[in-house]
């Protein structure tokens, strides 16, 4: 008994370290990838529920690597989350995300901010700087975060928020209905745009509940001026259902999957998806 215990206990602390190997090679990895070359944007459309008109694209970070493949965000953004590497790569995206709104006529870019760069000092100022630096209208940019970025200090992240909405950037509230205290989040924050999680969008023809937390979430938004994007539309009865419940905005694989840089512009320069 004694020696299967040991047994046991060994092939966890394998398994342990087998992970924080895997985590630092990510690491490693990662922090060449930017020089690399490895990392693109990928840009996905969000259209007006009415025209189908693309009024923004949020732009999703790749990362080809050429020593373990294509590794998935989900994957890599909480690894680069827990080390500096998250500013590095926030800094890049920012970058290039800048860069594409040169090229398109009017739309706004839709950028991701892990919680780690939201709370950074003086994360307003950078993303000031930056943005002027381009020649780009603040309004142009719009900064999403989820509610773990404002959850560990609400008074603080509403001081930031303030702020950033001051200097003309858009605010949305990304995987909304998912996080904390989402109502007090929206009472006390200046926000411009809702974005109901996919998990509400995929229940809707399921569930009841689904269906009704979706509904209100759009009534909620509308009530207070915002603009609401249903995320993961993934099917026609679902552009539908949203049509009737009254969401202004849609994105996902349904109405576009995330497109290459060049795409986008097309599609920009296109205005309508067909
Ligand atoms: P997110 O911000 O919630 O992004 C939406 C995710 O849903 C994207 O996955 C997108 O490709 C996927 N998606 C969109 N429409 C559909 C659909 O109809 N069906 C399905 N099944 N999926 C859909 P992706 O690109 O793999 O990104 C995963 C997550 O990684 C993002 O979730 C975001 O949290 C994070 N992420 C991606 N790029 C960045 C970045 O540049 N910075 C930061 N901080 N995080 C990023
Ligand atoms: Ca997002
Ligand atoms: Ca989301
Ligand atoms: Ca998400």
């Amino acid at each position: 008994a004694k020696k299967s215990a040991r047994g046991s206990v060994r092939v966890f602390d394998e398994s342990m370290d087998g992970a924080i190997r895997f985590r630092r090679a990510i690491e490693g990895g990662l922090s060449n990838a930017i020089e690399a070359g490895e990392l693109r944007l990928v840009y996905q459309p969000i259209v007006s529920h009415d025209t189908l008109e693309v009024v923004a694209f949020e732009a999703l970070m790749r990362w080809d690597s050429a020593e373990y493949g294509s590794i998935s965000p989900a994957m890599f953004i909480p690894i680069a989350e827990e080390s500096n590497l998250i500013h590095d790569l926030g800094d890049w995206v920012l970058g290039e995300a800048l860069t594409m709104l040169e090229r398109w006529p009017g739309q706004y870019v839709s950028v991701n901010f892990s919680p780690r760069q939201f709370r950074r000092p003086n994360f307003v100022g950078h993303v000031v700087e930056r943005v002027d630096r381009a020649g780009i209208a603040p309004s142009r940019l719009q900064i999403e975060i989820t509610e773990t970025a404002i959850f560990d200090d609400a008074e603080r992240a509403a001081d930031t928020l303030y702020r950033v909405r001051q200097m003309g950037f858009r605010i949305a509230l990304d995987d909304f209905g998912t996080g904390y205290s989402s109502l007090y989040n929206i009472r006390k924050f200046a926000l411009d745009c809702l974005k109901i999680d996919k998990s509400f969008i995929d229940g809707m023809g399921r569930e009841r509940e689904s269906a009704a937390i979706v509904q209100s979430i759009i009534h909620l938004g509308r009530a207070l001026g915002l603009e609401v994007v249903a995320e993961g539309v993934e099917t026609e009865a679902q552009v539908q259902a949203l049509r009737i419940a009254g969401c202004s905005h849609l994105q996902g694989f349904h109405l576009s999957r995330p497109i290459e840089a060049a795409r986008a512009t097309e599609l920009a320069e296109a205005r309508f998806i067909e």
